[in-house]
Order: C-alpha cells, then sequence, then structure tokens
C-alpha cells in the first residue's frame, strides 16, 4: 500500500467544505525512517478566523436539525470509518509509529465513539421540575453550546479526533479541530470519510498548521464557545488561561503519572500480562500507561521474572513489519527524555534489569526497560516518561503505597491488583484518580467516562456524559394565571 493508491488520503486542510492548500507547508515524517512522507498546509490566525466564521454560519443550521438526522449521518460516519479501517490503519501506523494491528484496534476504538454519539444524540432530554409556586411550571432545556474548537494529540491520531467530535456534532454544535503536527493525516483522511458520510461545509473543519497562532485564535475568538483539548498539561493550563477572559467552556484531558500496584494475594501472571498491555501498547506513549509499578514484597520476585521474561520477547521494529509488538518513539525529543529518566534513574541508585539501550545510533527506537529499585524521587517515577520504561518499586504495607500512589499532582489513571474485595475498596476510595482499573490493565471504552482529577484534567469524554460537555442547560419558568 502507499498513500497514492488510498483514496481517501488527503494532503489539504478541510475548510468550509473544500480542500484547502496553502503556500507555507509542514512536513509530516514517518518515526521509523524519519523520512518526510507528505507535506500538509501551515496555516495560520487568518485561516482560523475564517473557518470559526463559517463554523458559526454553519452552526445556524446545523442546530436546527434533528438529533435522528445528525444520529444518521453519525452512523454513516461511523460505516465509512470501519470501511476503511485497513486505510487509516496504515496512515496511522506510518505517520505515528505504532503497529500496524494497534492501528487497526484504534480505528474501531475511534468508530465506537461515533456509534455511540450516534445513539446519545437521541436522548438529549429536558426536564420539568416540581415548583413550590402553584403558578409556576419550570422547565429545563438542553441546548447545544455553539461553535467548539479541539486541539489534539498525536499518540492516539483517530480516537482522540472522534471523541470530540462525534458528541460536539451528535449535540448540534460545529467544530474547528487542529490535529497534532506529527499525525494530521489520519484526522484529514476522518474529514474526508465525514464528507462522504454527508455532514454540511463548515459543521466539520479540520486546520493544519502553527499551533501557537491557531491556538490563539480559537482561543480569543468570542464567537468559540468551547475548547476541548488533549495533550501536556503545560499547554493545557495555558489554553486553560488563554479562555479566561471570555470564559469559554472547557475540557481538558491532560497528563497522567499512573500508579500500577501488585498486592501479595493478586494472581501474579494476570497482573503481568494486563501491565504487558497497558505499559508497552503505543510504545509507553499513551497518558494512561503505568508510570510507576508498585509491587508488594511477597511478589516481588516472582513478578520481576515474569515481567523479564514477557519484556524480553517483545518485538521492537517498523510498525507496518507484521511481526512488530512494540514500534519507534514518536521523535527525538521522545527518546532524549527517555534516556535522560534513565540515566537519572541509575544515578540515584536503581539498576536496569532488562532493555535500557538505544539500539541504532539514528532512528527513534528504543529497548522497553525494566529499571529495579527505583527511588521514590527518580524523574520516571515523579514525571511522565512517554516512553517504554518500568520502573519497579518495592512496597510493604497498604498505607504506604496509598501514600506513594496519590504523591503526585496528577490523577488520571490507576491500577490494582488484588483478590481482596476489602482491600480493593479501601484502596480506590483513597487513590485520587479519574479511573481505575481492578486486576485489568484495558480500562477505556466508549460508553465509560474517560478523564482525570488534580492536573490531570477538567470534564469528562465518553459515557452518556460525555456529550454534556457539548450542551448547555436553559431554564425556563413559566408563570400562569390560576
Ligand atoms: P506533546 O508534548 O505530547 O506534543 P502538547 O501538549 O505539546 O503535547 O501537544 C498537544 C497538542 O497541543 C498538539 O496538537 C500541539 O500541536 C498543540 N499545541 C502545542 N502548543 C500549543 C499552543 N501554544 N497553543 C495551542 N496548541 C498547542
Amino acid at each position: 500500500m502507499t498513500f497514492q493508491s488510498i483514496s481517501i488520503f488527503r494532503d489539504k486542510c478541510l475548510l468550509n467544505g473544500k480542500w484547502c492548500d496553502s503556500k507555507e507547508k509542514m512536513p509530516v515524517y514517518n518515526p521509523s525512517s524519519q523520512k518526510v512522507i507528505a507535506q500538509v498546509p501551515s496555516m495560520g490566525a487568518s485561516e482560523t478566523k475564517q473557518a470559526i466564521r463559517d463554523a458559526t454560519q454553519a452552526f445556524s443550521t446545523w442546530k436546527q436539525t434533528s438529533p435522528m438526522h445528525r444520529a444518521k449521518l453519525l452512523s454513516e460516519w461511523h460505516r465509512l470509518i470501519l470501511d476503511a479501517k485497513s486505510s487509516l490503519a496504515y496512515i496511522m501506523s506510518v505517520e505515528q509509529g505504532k503497529p500496524l494491528a494497534e492501528a487497526s484496534a484504534e480505528i474501531d476504538y475511534a468508530a465506537s465513539y461515533v456509534l455511540w454519539f450516534a445513539e446519545e444524540a437521541m436522548r438529549v432530554q429536558g426536564e420539568v421540575l416540581s415548583s413550590a409556586n402553584p403558578h409556576q411550571r419550570l422547565i429545563v432545556t438542553r441546548s447545544p453550546v455553539g461553535v467548539c474548537a479541539a486541539i489534539t494529540p498525536w499518540n492516539f491520531p483517530a480516537a482522540m479526533i472522534t471523541r470530540k467530535v462525534a458528541p460536539a456534532l451528535a449535540s448540534g454544535c460545529t467544530m474547528l479541530v487542529k490535529p497534532a503536527q506529527q499525525t494530521p493525516l489520519t484526522a484529514l483522511a476522518l474529514g474526508e470519510l465525514a464528507t462522504q458520510a454527508g455532514f454540511p461545509a463548515g459543521v466539520l473543519q479540520i486546520i493544519t498548521g502553527e499551533a501557537k497562532d491557531i491556538g490563539e485564535e480559537m482561543t480569543s475568538n468570542p464567537q468559540v464557545r468551547k475548547l476541548s483539548f488533549t495533550g501536556s498539561t503545560k499547554i493545557g493550563s495555558l489554553l486553560m488561561s488563554q479562555c479566561a477572559h471570555d470564559v469559554k467552556k472547557i475540557s481538558l484531558e491532560l497528563g497522567g503519572n499512573a500508579p500500577f500496584i501488585v498486592f501479595n494475594n493478586s494472581d501474579v501472571s494476570v497482573a503481568v500480562e494486563e501491565l504487558m498491555k497497558a505499559k508497552f501498547r503505543n510504545a509507553g506513549q499513551t497518558c494512561i500507561s503505568p508510570n510507576r509499578v508498585y509491587v508488594q514484597s511477597g511478589v516481588k520476585d516472582a513478578f520481576t521474572q515474569s515481567l523479564i521474561k514477557a519484556i524480553t520477547e517483545l518485538k521492537l521494529g517498523d510498525g507496518l513489519e507484521p511481526e512488530t509488538t512494540i514500534g519507534p518513539l514518536i521523535d527525538e525529543a521522545a527518546v532524549q527524555k527517555v534516556i535522560h529518566h534513565i540515566e537519572n534513574a541509575k544515578a540515584l541508585g536503581a539498576s536496569v534489569l532488562c532493555g535500557g539501550n538505544r539500539p541504532l545510533a539514528d532512528g527513534n527506537w528504543f529497548e522497553p526497560t525494566l529499571l529495579d529499585n527505583v527511588p521514590p524521587n527518580a524523574l520516571c517515577v515523579v514525571e511522565e516518561t512517554f516512553g517504554p520504561v518500568v520502573p519497579l518499586v518495592t512496597f510493604d504495607s497498604e498505607q504506604e503505597v496509598i501514600h506513594l500512589a496519590n504523591d503526585t499532582p496528577f490523577g488520571l489513571a490507576a491500577y490494582l491488583f488484588s483478590s481482596d474485595i476489602h482491600q480493593v475498596e479501601r484502596i480506590t476510595n483513597e487513590i485520587d484518580s479519574g479511573m481505575i482499573g481492578i486486576n485489568t490493565g484495558v480500562i477505556s471504552a466508549a460508553n465509560a467516562p474517560f478523564g482525570g482529577v488534580k492536573a490531570s484534567g477538567l470534564g469528562r469524554e465518553g459515557a452518556h456524559t460525555g456529550i454534556e460537555e457539548y450542551l448547555e442547560m436553559k431554564y425556563q419558568c413559566y408563570g400562569f394565571k390560576a
């Protein structure tokens, strides 16, 4: 397969129903080869302003459409995404690096949000409230927020878009998306499929270009009423402050620092199997990736031996190679961060049990790595490594591990492995986290609320609450004569 042979491949921006180019271009790289694979337009503030104007115009009619109509178009988009799964997965694997099987699974996951919100579109309801005054009737209706903007990251080039676009369009909002500069091609192909599904011009627009300029226009333009962002806490809090001046609605899904806790009474083989899935998916570049692994002393040896075996069986390689189970990191900066975290841990007394090297002098490759005896102040425990590194920390008591788990500004995901239901209840009550996996490492689903607490963000995506983020409540109080 090549990009030229893929009918949905697009390297222009989708603006007001047209594929638009610009003189300035931005290169897109293959993280395996580090070669330029495409050029996309580098647009800025003036194109963003025009797109917002067009989104505002489109909103005036889109908001009038029936929920059934919007559900029908979303269902069609869902069908087209699944039909184009192999093309989308190929584009994603080439621009992002993840193994083809993982890319394909992400397309299923991305599509599941579209289906979910197609159905949720029809379940947006109001309320009639009882009143203390017999001459009043109190009614609450829900209406779309208005023009929305989304800024998305490179680690899930499809799902991070559908998770925001589908509820926005389902509720009657219009949306302008700026995908990450590393992975615009999957986004643009999804835009082509949305066009084929029949969404009118301006309802969904996709712009590529200068993040800062586009972000500043999105956040300062009063016609945009909501921003949804997934990315780093640093940029999330910057965008939040930019949104403050005209009090836009905002959803933020930011960094994590997920603890993975294994108790003595757990099934060690299950814990290892689930850690492998949660940690090494996307080479550790997921915001819910376990960042630090706490193992109770009684199972430490058994857990460690089994984990070394599983890690050394991983096959590092190009995402398109069929035997690859772990791909490259996204760029050189990501590799440098991993190296820095490992060197820091070693300097603080940690030992490398497997991996620890960059296998080639160039390329964004890094071996899956296991570190032991990692102290609590090591960078790989304190910060999100976003790479294929597992730092092991041994603990003895519940109180100790609860303290360690919560000793972070973040609170996105946590995992715990225990066969004692009382212990599970105690720990889940104590851990500050938006999501908790109990005896499982795979927690995301379209019908579940995804999001964090503390510096990990605001709001939830997915679930029946996901559409609420795109709706405003309007309370109407009717007075009538007796
Ligand atoms: P990462 O470091 O993982 O790339 P970022 O938070 O920098 O995470 O990026 C997430 C998204 O935010 C990307 O689409 C990126 O282009 C965008 N972005 C980065 N800086 C800014 C900015 N100053 N304003 C708006 N968007 C930004």
